[in-house]
């Protein structure tokens, strides 16, 4: 009788993910994201990115390379860039929240305040698709803004945020506010057509953090909800903030909200354009159109609160703070 003495050597390894990040990102959530990252460094191959289209590159490698996930450390301006490369491909989009605002985590309803139960949804491993959609060749996953908000990004200087935090996005607003902004067309793919002074589309509800602002939007739809605004100046800041008080900013009477795959917006002069919180540049001619592929990504099957409520929830709290009752 033979008796076999095995030994086994194997050990399984936990699955390594691929985790794109900016060592340099400077900010609270940034430094928290490295740590929580070094900390567990065993469970990543580990690239660090200098730029964003070295992200875009690098995921675009794994992509081509039949990668089936690829994480990506950031907010939403790295997760834009990261989504870049991965426009086409079967590979999965996992997002380690590390922004300031991180829009689109809150979206999908990724934990965007606990990096631990971040990183659950990813082993959980369940993908969502969601529609994408471009303007002018640029995708974006959350939204993108023609005209004001787009020049207040414009027009704040990284010196003045990293002196002023998000006040300098107010100073930049107080200061384009007074400006008269030039006339936008719009026409969508179906015929219909409006005039406004600032276009914003979103694939998603969420605008900004957690401003609900596309309150009929939904990313798996097929269209960007579109809002159009015709009053400038202070009347279209006035005019929003009724708006969603009463429920909406497209119940504002200057607000005009569409539904759409395709439209295009041309103006006289240059106006810039903002996709996922990024300037992208200037333009007179602005043509959006749905992307041939959805984008994979790693998102809660069931996310604990309906994103809409939350938002909701988290913009009061937020509107009583600024007016000092709570
Ligand atoms: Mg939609």
């Amino acid at each position: 009788m033979q008796i076999l003495l095995c030994y086994s050597t194997d050990v399984t390894l936990p699955r390594r993910y691929p985790l794109l990040f900016n060592p340099k990102a400077h900010g609270e959530k940034a430094q928290k994201a490295a740590a929580f990252i070094m900390e567990r460094a065993t469970r990543f191959a580990l690239y660090a990115t200098s730029s964003p289209a070295e992200a875009r590159d690098l995921a675009a490698k794994f992509a081509a390379d039949g990668e089936p996930c690829v994480l990506a450390a950031g907010g939403d301006g790295t997760l834009n860039a990261v989504v870049q490369g991965l426009v086409g491909s079967n590979t999965a989009l996992g997002v380690i929240p590390a922004g300031t605002m991180n829009v689109f985590a809150r979206e999908l309803g990724i934990p965007y305040g606990n990096l631990h139960k971040a990183f659950d949804v990813i082993e959980a491993g369940y993908i969502r698709e969601i529609d994408l959609f471009q303007v002018n060749g640029a995708p974006f996953m959350q939204m993108a803004g023609l005209g004001f908000d787009a020049m207040v990004i414009e027009e704040t200087t990284w010196e003045s945020k990293k002196m002023l935090g998000p006040l300098a996005y107010l100073l930049a607003a107080a200061k384009i506010l007074g400006e008269k902004p030039p006339l936008m067309k719009l026409r969508t793919a179906e015929g219909r057509e409006e005039e406004g002074v600032a276009v914003l589309a979103g694939n998603g509800v969420l605008y900004g953090g957690q401003v609900p602002l596309f309150r009929m939007a939904n990313n798996q739809d097929e269209v960007l909800d579109i809002l159009v605004f015709h009053e400038a100046g202070y009347r279209l800041v006035m005019d929003s903030i009724t708006g969603i008080a009463r429920g909406g900013v497209d119940l504002a009477k200057s607000v005009t909200h569409l539904q759409s795959a395709a439209f295009e917006v041309t103006c006289d002069e240059d106006f810039p354009v903002q996709v996922d919180g990024d300037l992208l540049g200037r333009t007179s001619h602005a043509l959006f159109s749905a992307m041939e592929n959805r984008l994979r990504v790693i998102a809660p099957e069931h996310p604990m609160v309906s994103r809409f409520g939350e938002a909701m929830n988290a913009f009061w709290t937020w509107t009583r703070k600024m007016q000092g009752k709570s």
